[in-house]
């Protein structure tokens, strides 16, 4: 069989059955659980069915006279359903035999029935497969009222590797997937740096987006080989194929432990130049990692997954905590702290959700500082739990989206308010954190020279500067092709950037994916780049590009760029 096609999102081979999630519109949560917890997993599942079933016998009878008979006709197709053994049964023995919590179980099968349904001939019998769908979500909705649910495991053993299969996932429930050990990932939507395959990479998990019909080719439990590096999806592959891709990965995994070699050595080039490598996470514990990779600092904090798949906002306690652990880990260190970048593709489950809803193009939208500087009590909490971290450690503040110079003046104003306000709480923090932009909208790469007398420093964001330079949604599988870290345009904005801030003297970084990317590392030392920020997965195989590479500068070869000298 040939192998399905995709984006090679994040590097790495995944070997392991797939998981195809489904597509129902009830949240599901997915997570193992303990030997210990299924009898009360089996029971909670049974309690949801029987209220399903309550629920639709009482629907029946209460119905009025006039209502069409179809109505009834639907209702009692539903009730048979509920009382089919495949509904039922099939959940209860995903529950013993894998160790699915119920929701997992319940939509796994749901999703496996609807298939079927969709595959028949008969325009009737494939309709049912909404039925089959409704009576999933009907059961969901119970459970999900339903109290103690088990909490999530990891996963029962060596062996079992799982490769996720979806239409999608979106950033927030990214961070589910987190919490629990998958082999890789496989979407039919979604682009190379959409932030759900950011994540991915963060987990080192390899990952194929944008593989188009993954979700109807790939059936549960197939047996699954994804080629990160090439986005190659084999299904079923025969042995040869098998074997060749165990041999790639423990290829890969000898080259990953040579690296470690080079782990406490400086990122020097060969002529003598310093480079800060530092990471990029996204939530607390990530920090870990990074100091694994013995970074030089953190790069980027994205704190917006803190505030992701919450009903409520985290205060400024809970955010402090956040911050604090990273700030205390890093021991000195530095660690910059983005401030909250939410909208377009990371939307808050909160009560602002309603604006994502109405925004005609959310990418454009009001996202991140303009989102910020819009709720200004918001942003202060965030701000005042960031001051509060930098008496723990070195703290550099990060503001996202900047395109023009009051929206820094108002930031600024904004965090004067915030030190004003712990001053008066008599807080300690550092009165001199260093305020920088992230520079990813076009306007703000030209006009660099306009808004660095207001910033101690700049940061590069190529994921969001190709975005909006090229107008690809970085998201959009459709457009994928276009979307072209290398186009000049791009690359006359980046080399602008690094030379406008090196010969104003203000410390510059990249922390977009091509940071982290061994085939720009060179040029960007050419531009004149000191400081790069990446995945901690990353940070080994760049930094021996580094410490290989003799970069003489480039030619001054931009209109762009001479215009800055
Ligand atoms: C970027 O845009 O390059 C960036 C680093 O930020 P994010 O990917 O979170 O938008
Ligand atoms: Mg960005």
């Amino acid at each position: 069989m040939k192998p399905l096609q995709g984006l090679a999102a994040s590097g790495g081979i995944a070997i392991g059955r797939a998981h195809v999630l489904s597509a129902l519109s009830v949240e599901v949560s997915h997570h193992f659980i303990s030997p210990e917890q299924m009898e009360a997993e089996l029971s909670r599942f049974d309690a949801a069915v029987e209220l399903a079933r309550t629920e639709l016998t009482e629907l029946k009878q209460n119905l009025s006279e006039e209502v069409p008979a179809e109505l009834s006709a639907f209702i009692e197709v539903h009730e048979l359903m509920l009382h089919d053994p495949i509904m039922t049964r099939s959940p209860r023995d995903l529950i013993e035999r894998r160790r699915y919590n119920a929701a997992w179980a319940l939509s796994t099968q749901v999703e496996q029935l609807a298939k079927q349904f969709e595959e028949m001939d008969d325009e009737y019998l494939r309709e049912r497969s909404f039925d089959v769908r409704q009576v999933g979500e009907r059961i969901l909705k119970h459970l999900a009222r339903e109290a103690g649910a088990a909490q999530p495991q990891t996963a029962p053993g060596a062996g079992d590797e799982i490769v996720i299969v979806a239409h999608d996932i979106a950033p927030a429930d990214m961070l589910e997937f987190k919490e629990i050990h998958f082999a890789g990932f496989v979407t039919d939507l979604g682009g190379v740096t959409s932030h759900t395959a950011i994540v991915a990479r963060s987990l080192q998990l390899p990952a194929v987006v944008a593989c188009n019909n993954a979700t109807h080719t790939i059936k549960q439990d197939d047996v699954l080989i994804i080629d990160g590096y090439t986005g190659k999806v084999y299904v079923n592959p025969d042995e040869a194929t098998r074997e060749k891709f165990v041999a790639l990965a423990e290829l890969e995994r000898g080259k990953r432990a040579a690296l470690l070699e080079i782990r406490d050595l400086p990122a020097i080039t060969p002529a003598g130049d310093r480079i800060e490598l530092a990471a990029n996470i996204e939530l607390p514990d990530d920090v870990d990692e990074a100091l694994a990779a013995n970074v030089d600092a953190i790069g980027l904090f994205r704190t917006e997954f803190l505030f992701m798949g919450r009903k409520l906002l985290p205060d400024e306690d809970e955010q402090f905590s956040a911050y604090a652990r990273v700030v205390l880990a890093m021991a000195g260190k530095p660690v910059t702290i983005r401030t909250l970048d939410i909208g377009a593709d990371k939307a808050l489950d909160a009560a602002y959700d309603a604006y994502a809803a109405v925004a005609p193009n959310p990418a454009l939208g009001l996202r991140a500082i303009r989102f910020c500087l819009a709720n200004p009590e918001m942003f202060r909490t965030q701000l005042r739990a960031i001051f509060r971290a930098s008496a723990l450690g070195k703290v550099k503040i990060l503001i996202p989206m900047i395109a023009h110079e009051h929206e820094i003046e108002q930031t600024l104003v904004q965090i004067e308010r915030a030190k004003k306000e712990l001053k008066a709480r008599g807080e300690k923090f550092d009165p001199q954190v260093p305020v920088g932009a992230m520079i990813e909208i076009p306007a703000a790469a030209l006009a660099i020279n306009t808004l660095l007398p207001k910033l101690d420093f700049a940061s590069l964001g190529t994921n969001d500067l190709i975005q909006y330079t090229l107008a690809i949604d970085r998201a959009d599988a459709q457009v994928a092709y276009l979307y072209q870290p290398a186009h000049p345009a791009v690359m006359q904005l980046i080399e602008h950037t690094i030379k406008s801030c090196n010969l104003a003297g203000k410390p510059v970084s990249v922390c977009g994916e091509m940071a982290g990317d061994p085939l720009f590392t060179v040029q960007l030392l050419q531009m004149g780049l000191k400081s790069f920020s990446m995945h901690p997965g990353c940070i080994l195989p760049i930094k021996s590009i580094i410490r290989a590479t003799i970069a003489p500068p480039l030619a001054q070869t931009s209109s762009l760029a001479s215009g800055a000298a």
